[in-house]
């Protein structure tokens, strides 16, 4: 499943390769895919319509529409973006279409069936189900070191679910949490309620880090833009973890076995010398 580097440089790429274009026709091909959208409504809300924008809101693209409307689309397991040349036929597993006038296409595919799109009015966006529970993002002003010292005291659940949790902390997922508790030394089972101001401080400033030089590595591979998603997925930056998924290795920093364990029913990596 991507996580939030990975969703904002799919995000990015959008941005660059359709940003500005107008959907001629959309196709809800699944209906399932959009649940608060008829196939007809949402081919109505789409047609004609010019992406001024692509953009993200916590694991959430947004496109911006010059109509009013957002169309909100989330990934979740399997979801694709694909921009295709009128020549190629649409992959197995095509749930939507958007055709622009250069007669290439935008195909979301998505073999697991999990993927989500809504459009909704743009000037309601804020209240989107999707959205609205979202803590801030971790580059927003909002999100500062003593928003997040509060509100770590407010939560008596281990530091790892916590830092899952996206009404909390947005953008964290399984891996980085793991990547930001090692370079921050904290161990991931210790209540939040319990961390120190100072450890804290220097949480923040290792999740900002982990997540940066995720983006800022993705930023230099790479796109197919006829499978965009894939030029980012579990590539490039799965070489660079340091605790995720290394089980038994040797930790980077002191050389003893990386342990892993169950929290919340995920895989936790840590260091048990390093993160005491
Ligand atoms: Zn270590």
């Amino acid at each position: 499943m991507p996580e939030m580097p990975e969703v904002e440089l799919v995000a990015q790429t959008l941005n660059k390769l359709v940003g500005g274009r107008k959907i001629i026709v959309a196709e809800l091909l699944r209906e399932r895919l959009a649940p608060f959208n008829s196939a007809a409504d949402f081919a109505e809300r789409l047609q004609n319509s010019k992406i001024m924008r692509v953009d993200r809101r916590g694991k959430h693209i947004l496109f911006d529409l010059n109509n009013g409307h957002t169309l909100i689309a989330h990934l979740r397991m399997s979801g694709r973006f694909m921009l295709l040349p009128l020549e190629r036929e649409n992959p197995k597993y095509t749930h939507a279409a958007f055709y622009f006038a250069d007669e290439s296409r935008l195909v979301f595919q998505d073999q697991r069936h999990f993927g989500f799109m809504r459009i909704t009015e743009t000037g309601k966006l804020h209240e989107a189900k999707e959205l609205k529970s979202l803590a801030p993002e971790p580059f927003s002003d909002e999100f500062s070191p003593k928003y997040f010292r509060e509100i770590l005291k407010t939560s008596k659940k281990s530091l790892k679910e916590f830092l899952l949790d996206q009404t909390k902390v947005t953008g964290l997922g399984n891996i980085y949490a793991s990547e930001a508790m090692f370079l921050a030394q904290i161990n991931p089972q210790v209540s939040a309620n319990k961390v120190s101001a100072r450890k804290a401080g220097n949480l923040f400033e290792k999740i900002r880090e982990v997540l940066r030089e995720s983006i800022a590595h993705g930023s230099t591979l790479n796109v197919n833009p006829e499978n965009i998603d894939a030029s980012y997925y579990g590539g490039g930056y799965s070489f660079g973890w340091r605790v995720y998924n290394r089980e038994n290795e040797s930790c980077v920093k002191c050389g003893t076995a990386i342990v892993r364990l169950k929290q919340a029913g995920r895989s936790t990596y840590f260091c048990p010398k390093c993160q005491k």
